[in-house]
């Protein structure tokens, strides 16, 4: 095919790149999970390079494919949903599809679609096409695309957007051969066709920062390109550029200009990223409107059908909240046995280990220190599985999408996406997968106010410091007829979301600003799970967990083994020492093991008071005396920043009742129910515990997140302010609650 788009505008012939002495390339780009590098390796018989970027430790996958006599270097480029970028990693698509900043510029783009996914996937072919670079399309997934009964007419979308388009479906290799000719065809033009440029119009006032920005582009500027192009890159500089981006090789006029730009237009109230998008979709609505056809369902369909009440704004929400208790109590009931497995496991484990082991700090180590701490990351995965599963499968069958329409009401009225629904939802079971789970929403400020309130979330880890808290300090009983002990459950997971919409409310007002989106999302038809794809989702999120929280949980809890283990030596616990020595032998006939045992208990807690970690509970008692809380707690908090759940472990060390709290929970419950002050009045009333509730609910004391949050926006500054916010809020509240309490006779 070679005549130009009917509604194309500027068109300015391009002249390929001198053909050099090497090899010519292509490059494979598109969003993620479109089947990049299944195409790939069909293409090239997966003889594949593996390098990295220029200067960037991301994977580089380049192969050779032979068409014509002519060999081609083909590159499979990192999937991402639009050419806007932030960081280095991010980058990487743009710099090598316009071959800046070290990389080689392609002869040619293929650009791999997800036919189940027109809309979006529409979406950063409109970008390249701004670029003008030259491009034919691979229109994938044709099989997936069939079985959800949508047709899509590729001729016209092809005459609509003005360059080629190959239906295929990688997996099973059809298509390919056409797509090889199209791609010979393409590398034998010269031009390739007229490129059709821009396909919408920007506003006057965005023409007018694109004309401000065109003479700063110095380096960036694409010449051989055209103007057309031209204009392109100083929108990706306006939609890129801003006050915390990691970009590399931006000159710094360049910079200063988009500041500058972005400032005066944000004073008149405009966001110009929100005009570009919005102005992207309109035209590729109207596109996908004309070239896309559903089978018309016999009569109504299922989806349909279905639909009536499952967004219906009264039903929908009824059945939504029906769904959410369901996985929820499925969440607690399921997981606890799984959860008493692996604890007991890993205490049997740990004292077989210890059997065949000579007492000592070697012993400890291994056991306390190393086991201990796989222990504490492995007993958050039947939580995060269950989950992880339930979330698969509503997203596979369809529902998920419904769910996030429905809640997009709620969402946007504290200003975040209605994508942001999974990733919080997620944060139920961790907030590290939470976090990654982020990626699927293009705007940065959305991913980026998600990640600010997520882990706000009630997480597993809150769970077992809520049931020691609750079962210790309340009394058992029923309110109206229900136990208190699960409506105080329930309501510390309210708590937490509520929490977490305020702050997305307050957050999204002040410190990430910005207007609204609509939410723009195709309602994929109804059917059943993959079973296939629900695993991979579960496994990868579950990798990610082990990975990336499960390193640092580890790390921290040995580094936390130490602190609580040194230095062994003090006077308190020589006074304990002596008192055991002084004791008849184990062996001798009037020995006594029960008093040895609560001696040795004594001592445990003699020498965690006197550890480093000891004193720093003590140390910032005074910071922590106004919310109710005395050292004893202080330690566990500080026990508590490794993952929350050491919390329990900490405190049974700290009250003597030996390391294995679960045994003897009903121990360290009775301990703290038994602790009085001088004057008779108990350290641990319900309201202190309910000021311990509500600082576990707010504060951000989980390493891992904050790791996850520094990695997924390339900056320090956004784990100081999650971190920050969240402390100061949990120290506030808990203030608040203890106060407040008191002053009230509490
Ligand atoms: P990438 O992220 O774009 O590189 O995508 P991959 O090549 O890794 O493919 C993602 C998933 O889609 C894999 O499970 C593939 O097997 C699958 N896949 C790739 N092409 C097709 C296709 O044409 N049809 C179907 N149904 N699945 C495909
Ligand atoms: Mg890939």
């Amino acid at each position: 095919m070679s005549e130009p788009g009917n509604d194309c505008h500027g068109t300015t012939a391009t002249r390929r790149p001198p053909r050099g002495p090497g090899r010519r390339l292509i490059a494979i780009a598109g969003n993620p999970n479109t089947g990049k590098t299944t195409l790939f390796n069909r293409l090239t018989g997966a003889n594949a390079r593996v390098g990295n970027y220029p200067g960037i430790t991301v994977e580089r996958t380049l192969g050779q494919l032979t068409l014509e006599a002519e060999t081609f270097d083909v590159l499979d480029i990192p999937g991402t949903y639009s050419l806007v970028s932030r960081s280095p990693e991010e980058q990487i698509a743009i710099d090598a599809l316009l071959g800046r900043h070290g990389h080689p510029r392609p002869d040619l783009v293929v650009l791999v679609l997800d036919a189940t996914n027109l809309g979006r996937n529409l979406y950063m072919v409109l970008q390249v096409l701004e670029f003008g670079l030259p491009l034919i399309l691979a229109l994938n997934m044709m099989d997936a695309a069939g079985a959800a009964g949508l047709h899509i007419d590729v001729g016209a979308l092809e005459r609509r957007l003005g360059i080629p388009v190959v239906p295929t479906t990688a997996s099973k290799a059809h298509g390919l051969d056409a797509l090889r000719t199209q791609i010979a065809d393409a590398l034998d033009d010269d031009p390739l066709y007229p490129p059709p440029g821009w396909r919408w119009t920007p506003t006057p006032a965005l023409e007018a920062d694109l004309a401000t920005l065109v003479p700063h582009l110095g380096t960036e500027r694409p010449d051989d390109l055209g103007p057309d192009a031209t204009r392109a890159v100083a929108l990706w500089a306006l939609m890129s550029i801003d006050a915390d981006d990691e970009l590399e090789g931006v000159p710094a006029g360049l910079r200063l200009a988009v500041l500058d730009r972005l400032r005066r237009a944000r004073e008149t109230g405009r966001d110009p990223d929100a005009e570009a998008v919005s102005a992207r979709y309109a035209w590729i609505d109207k596109l996908v409107a004309e070239v896309l056809h559903r089978d018309p369902p016999p009569g109504r369909s299922w989806t349909e059908r279905l639909d009536a009440v499952l967004i219906h704004p009264v039903a929908g929400f009824a059945v939504f909240l029906a769904l959410m208790f369901v996985v929820f109590q499925a969440l607690f009931a399921w997981s606890d046995p799984a959860i008493t497995a692996i604890e007991a496991l890993f205490a049997a484990t740990g004292e077989a280990l210890r059997g065949t082991l000579t007492p000592g700090m070697t012993a400890d180590f291994l056991v306390d220190g190393l086991i201990g701490g796989v222990g504490s990351v492995i007993v958050f995965l039947p939580q995060i599985v269950l989950l992880f599963l339930f979330i698969g499968l509503l997203e596979d069958s369809g529902y998920m999408a419904r769910a996030a329409f429905l809640m997009d009401r709620v969402m946007n009225k504290v200003g975040l996406h209605g994508r942001a629904f999974v990733p919080l939802l997620s944060g139920f079971a961790c907030a590290v997968p939470a976090i990654m789970a982020t990626r699927t929403m293009e705007r940065r400020r959305d991913r980026f106010l998600t990640m600010m309130v997520v882990p706000l979330t009630t997480c597993s880890a809150r769970l077992p410091v809520y049931t020691l808290i609750i079962g210790s300090l309340f009394p058992a009983g029923d309110v109206f007829g229900l136990p208190v002990a699960g409506l105080l459950m329930i309501a510390m997971y309210l708590f937490g979301t509520l929490m977490a919409l305020i702050a997305a409310a307050v957050i999204g007002r002040t410190v990430l600003k910005g207007p609204r989106v609509p939410l723009l999302m195709e309602l994929p038809p109804y059917r059943a799970p993959d079973p296939r794809s629900v695993a991979r989702l579960l496994l990868g999120r579950v990798r990610t967990f082990l990975t990336e929280a499960g390193t640092v949980i580890l790390a921290c809890s040995i580094v936390l083994w130490g602190l609580l283990y040194f230095p062994r030596e003090s006077s308190e616990a020589a006074v304990v020492e002596a008192r055991i020595a002084a004791l008849p032998a184990e062996d001798a006939p009037d020995a006594d093991p029960e008093a040895r045992a609560a001696l040795e208990a004594e001592l445990a807690g003699a020498r965690l008071r006197n550890s480093l970690g000891g004193r720093l509970g003590r140390l910032i008692e005074p910071a922590i005396e106004p919310l109710g809380f005395d050292w004893k707690i202080g330690v566990g908090l500080v026990g508590a920043f490794a993952a929350r759940e050491v919390f329990v472990s900490t405190l049974g060390v700290v009250y003597g009742v030996g390391g294995d709290v679960d045994e003897e929970s009903a121990t360290l419950r009775e301990r703290m129910r038994a602790e009085h002050h001088a004057d008779g009045r108990p350290v641990y009333s319900p309201l202190a515990g309910l000021s311990l509730l509500v600082f576990f609910a707010l504060a951000a004391q989980c390493m891992s997140t904050l790791a996850a949050v520094k990695r997924e926006t390339r900056s320090w500054r956004w784990p100081s302010f999650v971190f920050g916010y969240m402390t100061a809020l949990a120290w506030g509240a808990s203030f608040l609650v203890w106060q407040v309490g008191r002053a009230l006779g509490y």
